[in-house]
């Protein structure tokens, strides 16, 4: 597990590790140039590359070892649906999630196709939030497939925002965090698409969370919509869950 930045959730859970690109959010992926880093580094989980998919038994094992309970990023250097990702490896990841109810495990994925596929032959339990990636309005299909898989708790990831989504159809749909993207060269995010988001959270009440403007100096453009923080979250009770 590794510490993270990432505003919307506390640690990240790698049990997969390499991805190849398939739709234009992934233009920048942060796994992409983390992976090349770590391997440079002599990192041995990343020794084979970003583009080799690759799975770490030794990985399903550390959920179990924490002690408190954490809101874990599942897969943030890859896409847990990936062709390349065995069923009975994402059966298994599932079912570590499954046993481990006191923590909140976000997994995020771009092939949602995949995921509606499946979702019948997974282990769902009440912690296990799925979502998907909307950067633009070419892949509002895969809110249509996260609606059909069997989480409880269903959000999107609007990040990095490269264009407007004016019609969300946010039906079943719990949460939405949008954010721009960051880094030498980030394609812009108009403040108007992102108030268009929020307006359309509020009116079908989902839980809205404004990560960044990015740009080239990300924090110097902050997190501030309207001179407010977005920080809004499904409800989590612990308590309750599995
Ligand atoms: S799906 Fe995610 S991890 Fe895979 S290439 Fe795209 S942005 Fe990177």
């Amino acid at each position: 597990m590794a510490q993270t930045s990432i505003e919307w959730t506390e640690l990240t859970w790698n049990p997969v590790t390499g991805c190849t690109k398939i739709s234009a959010g992934c233009k920048f992926c942060y796994a992409e140039v983390m992976s090349k880093r770590l391997k440079a580094m002599g990192v041995d989980k990343y020794k084979d590359g970003f583009k080799k998919v690759r799975i770490h038994e030794d990985a399903l094992r550390i959920p179990y070892t924490w002690k408190k309970s954490k809101v874990v990023f599942v897969n943030s250097m890859s896409d847990l649906f990936h062709k390349d990702v065995p069923l009975e490896f994402i059966q298994r990841v599932f079912q570590v999630m499954r046993d481990n109810g006191q923590h909140v495990f976000q997994v995020l994925t771009k092939r949602a196709d995949r995921l509606a596929e499946i979702s019948d032959q997974l282990s769902w339990s009440h912690n296990i939030w799925m979502g998907v990636s909307v950067e633009d309005e070419r892949v509002t299909d895969r809110i249509d497939f996260l609606r059909q898989s069997g989480a409880r708790v269903k959000f999107l990831s609007c990040e990095p925002l490269i264009g407007p989504l004016p019609n969300l159809n946010l039906k079943e749909i719990d949460w939405v965090i949008v954010g721009g993207e960051s880094g030498h060269n980030p394609r812009p995010m108009n403040s108007d698409w992102v108030l268009d988001i929020q307006e359309q959270c509020q009116q079908a009440n989902v839980a809205f969370f404004f990560k960044q403007w990015g740009g080239k100096n990300k924090k110097k453009a902050g997190r501030e919509l309207n001179g407010k923080t977005y920080d809004e979250m499904p409800e989590i009770e612990l308590q309750k869950l599995v």
